[in-house]
């Protein structure tokens, strides 16, 4: 398997620079790569090259990128805003979110939020771990919280707030997405809301109803946990009105 790694720096063909811990970590301890060992490397804006490791001391790995394998090629805008959860469910939702092309995650303070607070770095880590093993050629963003209604007021019109509503009105997620006026699928960019385990309260779900940028949508008759009802969310919307129907690159 030729390893996969996310790097921060600007990628040109015969670039060399020397890799950050976590990536030296990676190749010499955990897959005892050494010198002249092939590598993918990608940084979020320059596409994919194919590499290798250049030279491998005890403290100095240099990567060199050697020639260009993928042209950075345009990502979903896809915003996955959620409750914080315990620990183990934030960093699967993170892992598997990233899997399935989310660009923001943005956690967002609820009445019954159980926690307040996200460890942004440890999430950011996951996040890049799932980006090198899904190939994709981004890393999404993992944003500070923000109150639901900090949330509310700052909101941009153009992009359209998919509130997956546990209680109350709100159509089946396939309907509601068919439905949606053609302009609004071709120019609105999208993001997935999803509610604490407590569930959220009568008055925040009414009031999110009524703003013009929010569709409420049902994912079945049965209550999911939180984590699950995000990939439901997500995997539905990308089947249906996102990059669902691309292949993995190997294939194309
Ligand atoms: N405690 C709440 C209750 O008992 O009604 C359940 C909350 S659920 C564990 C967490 C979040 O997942 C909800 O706020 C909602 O956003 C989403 N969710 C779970 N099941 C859903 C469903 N069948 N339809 C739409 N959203 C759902």
């Amino acid at each position: 398997m030729i390893p996969r790694l996310y790097v921060a720096d600007d990628l040109r063909k015969g670039t060399r620079f020397q890799a950050d811990e976590r990536a030296a970590h990676y190749l010499l301890n955990v897959l005892r790569r050494g010198s002249g060992d092939p590598l993918l490397l990608f940084n979020g804006s320059d596409g994919e090259y194919r590499g290798r490791i250049a030279e491998a001391a005890k403290r100095r790995l240099i990567l060199e990128a050697l020639e260009l394998s993928r042209e950075q090629d345009e990502e979903p805008d896809l915003w996955l805003c959620f409750a914080p959860l315990k620990k183990d469910a934030v960093d699967f939702l993170v892992e598997k979110g990233t899997e399935l092309g989310v660009s923001r995650f943005q956690p967002v303070l609820t009445a019954h939020t159980a926690s307040n607070r996200i460890n942004q770095t440890r999430l950011t880590a996951v996040a890049i771990e799932a980006a090198e093993q899904c190939e994709r050629l981004t890393v999404p963003e993992v944003f500070e919280p923000i109150s639901l209604e900090a949330l509310r007021t700052g909101w941009k019109d153009d992009r359209r707030l998919l509130v997956c509503a546990e209680a109350g009105d709100a159509l089946p997620i396939a309907e509601a997405l068919s439905r949606l006026t053609s302009d609004v699928r071709i120019s609105h960019r999208f993001a997935v809301l999803i509610g604490p385990e407590g569930g959220f309260q009568d008055d925040e779900l009414d009031r999110l109803k009524k703003l013009h940028f929010v569709t409420p949508v049902g994912l079945g008759p049965r209550i999911l946990r939180a984590e699950t009802a995000a990939l439901a969310a997500l995997a539905a919307f990308q089947a249906i009105l996102g990059d669902g129907a691309k292949r993995p690159p190997k294939t194309a």
